[in-house]
């Protein structure tokens, strides 16, 4: 048997050794088999990458907008390139379907740097005249950025955050989840390859405490963080230490409701969209799905007809629909909340088995699962599974539905499927979610701004709105006569 390969940091556009010589394994979740043995980071070597960041950030911000653009088109273009061998570096550290990952992940990463690419050089302040004066405003860069991503769409995540960071003439030192370490620190090879100077984009690689370590030094501007909502509160307690900006991209339960009047078939496949797409390890998921009662019978019906033909299989395996969780911990702990749904009343329609996939012993597959759950308090309607586990509740009365819809600590996303298109407007005012589909779920084109309220988060990526996260505005007063001094 071979050794797996050894991956390590990224700082000044240099693959380094992190100090202790610390290696963590990232594997496989279809398999179990190590992939790469990681550098660990600590605290002596975010400190190095923030000094590489900090000492690249002048420079970097000097460049014009047209130029800094240009060389995140050329990234962009160069994660194009490289789309299949980032498809299945993300297949396989990740457990996520090869039929997913060039489009969700590879191309939603290339467009969004392409997207920041053109927006680079639109950076604009305002002019103003006033008594005594005038004044303008300057956007400016915050500095060095810290960006920290979850395991589920780690290049998108990495890419999500670099690009308008960058693009505002920041730099950044990213550090992607400890279980998912190998495609951010692939983008830094390949931004290096497309020409970013050295220090604009470091990786560092570890747990929790190499995320402390980043969120704690005092040269970091600003944290970005993609994650749970505890990990959230966590990171903002240490940012304020030293009063850093934050953005929160955290956990949701949203919810997606179906009117009697809508489309049944686009309805279902919203649902299958927004609970089994990548497992279910996804934020915006609609995981409560509130049906009226009228259709329930119909709705269950076909939910349950198209369930059962998902094939759960090898990720790697173009035919398979829902590949492996990302660990044998998070498989279990999903399980645990379908015995713990059951426990409580909830119906368990199809789905939620341990399934074994021959050539992928050790790999972390469940079944996806459809419940019918009477009662909103039940376990499984109420907190975040990040798993395949749809709940299936009734409802009869459209201010009822908005208000059980809205009683929950998140307001990630949300979703409506109706013909009628007053309802439908009226209602996505009402969700309390940052995200609203409309007889649609969970596309997330890059124009558009994503993000969340509640607990589910602070500030918003993609679209131009994200460059306001990742600027301060200086205002500059220009006096147009003399000083009027009382002294
Ligand atoms: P975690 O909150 O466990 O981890 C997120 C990142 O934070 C990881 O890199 C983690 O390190 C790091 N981290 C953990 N503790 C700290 C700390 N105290 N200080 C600094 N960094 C820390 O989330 P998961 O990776 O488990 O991702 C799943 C969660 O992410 C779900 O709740 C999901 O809803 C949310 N999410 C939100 C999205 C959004 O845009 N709103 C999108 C995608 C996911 P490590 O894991 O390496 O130990």
């Amino acid at each position: 048997m071979t050794n797996p390969p050894e991956r390590l940091l990224w700082i000044d556009n240099t693959e380094v050794d992190s100090s202790t010589r610390q290696r963590f394994s990232t594997v496989n979740p279809a398999t179990g088999e190590t992939l790469a043995r990681v550098a660990e980071a600590e605290a002596a070597d975010v400190d190095r990458a923030v000094r590489s960041a900090r000492a690249a950030q002048p420079g970097w911000a000097a460049l014009s907008g047209v130029e800094r653009g240009r060389l995140l088109a050329r990234a962009a273009t160069a994660v194009r390139g490289h789309r299949d061998e980032l498809a299945r570096l993300e297949c396989l550290d990740g457990g996520k379907p090869i039929a997913e990952t060039p489009e969700a992940d590879v191309d939603s990463a290339a467009d969004c740097l392409e997207y920041f690419a053109g927006q680079a050089a639109s950076l604009q302040g305002e002019y103003q005249e006033v008594a005594g004066g005038f004044f303008y405003t300057r956007p400016e860069p915050l500095g060095v950025c810290g960006g920290i991503g979850a395991w589920n769409y780690p290049l998108q995540i990495a890419a999500w955050k670099a690009a308008p960071a960058l693009a505002a003439g920041n730099t950044m030192v990213f550090k992607p989840a400890e279980l998912t370490p190998l495609s951010g620190l692939r983008l830094a090879e390949i931004f290096a390859e497309a020409g970013l100077p050295a220090g604009v984009f470091n990786v560092i690689q570890g747990a929790a405490e190499t995320g402390q370590a980043l969120t704690g030094h005092p040269d970091v501007d600003k944290i970005s963080l993609t994650g749970e909502v505890g990990t959230g509160k966590a990171v903002m307690r240490a940012a304020a230490d030293s009063l850093k900006a934050v953005t929160m991209e955290l956990g949701g339960k949203s919810p997606l409701i179906v009117f009697d009047d809508a489309s049944l078939e686009d309805a279902v496949s919203g649902a299958l969209l927004g609970n089994f797409y990548t497992q279910g390890e996804i934020c915006t998921n609609g995981t409560r799905v509130y049906v009226h009662e009228h259709i329930m019978d119909a709705f269950i019906e076909r939910v349950i007809d198209r369930t059962r033909q998902l094939r759960v299989g090898d990720p790697a395996d173009p035919a398979t629909d829902v590949g492996a969780l990302i660990s044998p911990a998070h498989r279990d702990r999903v399980l645990d909340f379908i015995a713990r749904g059951e426990a409580e009343g909830a119906e368990r329609l199809i789905g939620g088995e341990p399934v074994s996939v021959p050539g992928c012993d050790g790999g972390t597959f469940i079944s996806p699962a459809v419940f019918r759950v009477a009662d909103d308090r039940c376990v499984i309607a109420r907190e975040e599974i990040f798993g395949p586990v749809m709940s299936i509740l009734p409802f009869a009365d459209e201010a009822d539905v908005i208000a059980r819809a809205n009683n929950s600590p998140y307001g990630l996303a949300g979703g409506v499927f109706t013909a009628d298109l007053q309802r439908a407007h009226r209602v996505a005012a009402a969700l309390k979610a940052g995200v609203v589909w409309i007889n649609h779920y969970n596309l997330t084109p890059i124009e558009m701004p994503f993000g969340g309220v509640g607990q589910s988060g602070i500030g918003r990526e993609n679209s131009r709105r994200a460059l306001d996260h990742y600027t301060q505005l200086k205002s500059v007063f220009v006096a147009s006569g003399g000083v009027d001094a009382p002294y």
